[in-house]
């Protein structure tokens, strides 16, 4: 096992033709299983496979169980965060120590079919440098997230400049050169599909009907985001400076109510102090718009105070390479996760 206080740097030669990177938090119900199913598939694949789990910080048995497995299999790597960094972070890691020609990130809990993986190597070897895997159906989802999810792709996709693929989501295979590429964005604010999007290449899209959670729970990321916020307030967060935005929102509201009832109240019953209906109903309404926008600058200044600090994306306690690939020269651990 080496013990790597920091980080790495970006393997310069590929060692097998293919890493499967998985995110892991907290997944020891699922992950035999898991692991059992990707086997059997990886099985079949005329290609030297590495599988790399990315323990983010789990605090069950999941590392155990991935040491075990490493015992028990030559070409599973396993890397431990030092602390739960998010599925982004967890991914960043992965890409960055991945070994292989090609890498496909793939979720833990069997919502993505790994049966699905030949094809994605068929449409690689056939030239494509990032496959997509776009999600016709979504059992087993509740219908707020699956229209949380339809709405948020299609405002991103009036906002952004690059078009974010609708319905497509982490589960993909990257070239090397995307991967290099992705390992060259230092953006601490790490939205993948923005990120994969952003890169560019050639981009094949395939089809497939996304399972339900095989065991375990959903980490629902957002709601834990939210109650990191809330922690960090005084040393590490910029979310006072939201408040302005939702302040902004309600009094603009509020005022809005009162314009109405200004209106009514006056055609019924008359105006007994000229103007002051207009004048009350102007002083809100662009104290509130004020707020709001004041928010709006909030939420971009936030977002270059974390850049601005630069700190590594994530830390890694363990790294233990596949025993199929760890006799060649690894590369320097010196360097920060960047
Ligand atoms: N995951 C992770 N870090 C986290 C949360 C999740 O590595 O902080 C992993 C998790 O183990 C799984 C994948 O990311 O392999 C997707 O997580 P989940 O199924 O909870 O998300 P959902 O499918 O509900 O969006
Ligand atoms: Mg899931």
């Amino acid at each position: 096992m080496i013990r790597y206080p920091l980080g790495f740097d970006t393997p310069t030669a590929s060692l097998c033709s293919m890493s499967v990177v998985v995110p892991v938090f907290n997944e020891e119900a699922v992950l035999a299983a898991f692991h059992q199913r990707l086997k059997e598939v990886l099985a079949k694949l005329d290609e030297k496979v590495e599988v790399l789990y990315v323990d983010d910080g789990s605090s069950d048995g999941t590392f155990l169980i991935l040491q075990n497995l490493q015992a028990l299999e030559k070409q599973v790597s396993v890397v431990r965060l030092s602390r739960n960094f998010g599925k982004e972070q967890a991914m960043s890691a992965g890409l960055r120590l991945a070994q292989g020609d090609a890498v496909i990130l793939i979720d833990v809990d069997l919502q993505d079919p790994p049966e699905l993986i030949a094809s994605m190597v068929v449409a690689w070897r056939d030239g494509a440098d990032i496959v997509n895997m776009r999600r016709r159906s979504r059992a087993g989802e509740s219908w707020f997230k699956m229209a949380t999810a339809y709405a948020f792709y299609r405002v991103m996709n009036m906002l952004s400049e690059v078009p974010v693929p609708p319905d497509v989501g982490d589960f993909r295979l990257l070239d090397r050169r995307v991967v290099a590429a992705l390992n060259l964005l230092s953006e601490r604010g790490r939205f993948m599909k923005g990120l994969f999007a952003w890169v560019g290449f050639r981009q094949v899209t395939l089809d497939y009907d996304r399972a339900p959670r095989a065991a375990g729970s959903s980490k629902w990321r957002y709601w834990r985001l939210f109650n990191f916020a809330i922690e960090g307030i005084t040393s590490f967060s910029t979310a006072p400076l939201k408040v302005a935005t939702y302040v902004g929102l309600l009094s603009a509201a509020l005022s809005f109510a009162y314009a109405v009832y200004f209106l009514v109240k006056t055609l019924l019953l008359g105006d007994s102090a000229q103007g002051f209906p207009t004048l009350i109903v102007c002083i809100l309404l662009l104290g509130g718009l004020q707020l709001m926008a004041i928010g709006v600058l909030g939420e971009y200044l936030g977002r270059l105070f974390v850049e601005a600090k630069a700190r590594p994306l994530y830390l890694i306690d363990v790294y233990t390479p596949a025993p199929a690939i760890a006799s060649t020269t690894l590369p320097s651990p010196a360097s920060v996760a960047r």
